[in-house]
């Protein structure tokens, strides 16, 4: 790993979004030190940022010399999300007595968001905090302006120059990184399998990326015969990809989509959860509305 004369070592995190990559060239257009960019890849990034971030990495090799340094879990999404042996007693307990399957986690949801950790933050932290333990790291977060209440004890070069996401994003388009359009189409641009993305995101998903949404109903029919419908089977509350799917189509066509709570034994009729023609119906569904999902 390259130094810098005074003993600090200059370590960009880079998402591969907006504001890091802005973050990034603004550094390069500066004259600012960098000696290390750190990418971690969650393998379940679009084909447009795999290209983005080549392009970059080629931009980064041509101004200084540098390569990205790719981070990845050994095994990967699908396996943490299907084959990971759960193996701490209190969790094999607990799920021996729900009759859910020792391996895997299943959809990540709000009380266990497995992969941002697993994926992501702890990749990049534990590389980033054995820099700052051999060689002093400074490191460098991209964080827009207007998002700086997320700032947390890095460097964050966006919100010292006052850019915004919008400018950002415009900064970008015109250095000549334009994800391939992403951004005209998506609010965000990270794992396209995402539980948390908005209902409208998951809309434009299955018309622009069908190929990737195929790839979203085969995980979820494997999480359904794995997980059955429990919160780790379930891609979102109340929600399979599957039902997603039939919704998107009746909307397409025209038709009115109607879907019901499982029939409970003794239950007269299963309750009405979503209806595209009366609105929505259920607690559930209220749940979902307050975060943006229906
Ligand atoms: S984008 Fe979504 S699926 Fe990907 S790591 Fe973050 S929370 Fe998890």
């Amino acid at each position: 790993m390259k130094k810098t004369g005074k003993g600090d070592y200059h370590a960009v995190s880079l998402s591969g979004g907006k504001d890091s990559t802005a973050m990034l060239l603004m550094m390069i257009e500066k004259g600012m030190p960098v000696d290390g960019v750190f990418w971690a890849d969650t393998g379940m990034e679009f084909p447009e940022m795999y290209r983005h971030i080549g392009k970059v990495d080629a931009y980064l090799f041509r101004e200084r010399g540098l390569h990205i340094h790719v981070l990845r879990h050994p095994r990967g999404f699908e396996w943490l999300m299907f084959d990971e042996p759960k193996q701490k007693k209190s969790a094999v307990e607990r799920r021996i007595r729900d009759g859910v399957p020792l391996c895997g986690n299943g959809w990540p949801g709000i009380r266990v968001r497995w992969c941002t950790g697993q994926l992501k933050t702890h990749l990049i932290t534990k590389e980033v905090n054995r820099l700052k333990g051999e060689c002093n790291a400074v490191s460098y977060v991209g964080i827009a302006h207007d998002e700086q209440e997320r700032c947390k004890g890095e460097r964050y070069p966006l919100v010292e120059w006052q850019v915004t996401e919008e400018q950002a994003l415009r900064y970008c388009y015109g250095k000549g990184f334009d994800w391939g359009g992403l951004y005209e189409i998506y609010h965000r641009c990270s794992c396209w399998c995402c539980p948390f993305q908005r209902i409208d995101e998951l809309r434009k998903l299955r018309k622009h990326h069908p190929e990737l949404w195929g790839r979203m109903l085969e995980m979820d029919a494997r999480a359904l015969g794995q997980f059955g419908e429990t919160p780790l089977g379930m891609f979102r509350k109340g929600w399979t990809v599957g039902a997603l799917d039939e919704r998107f189509e009746a909307e397409e066509q025209g038709r009115k989509f109607c879907r019901h709570r499982k029939k409970e034994p003794g239950a007269e009729e299963p309750a009405l959860l979503f209806c595209t023609e009366t609105g929505i119906l259920g607690a559930d569904a209220a749940n979902q509305e307050s975060e943006g999902f229906l």
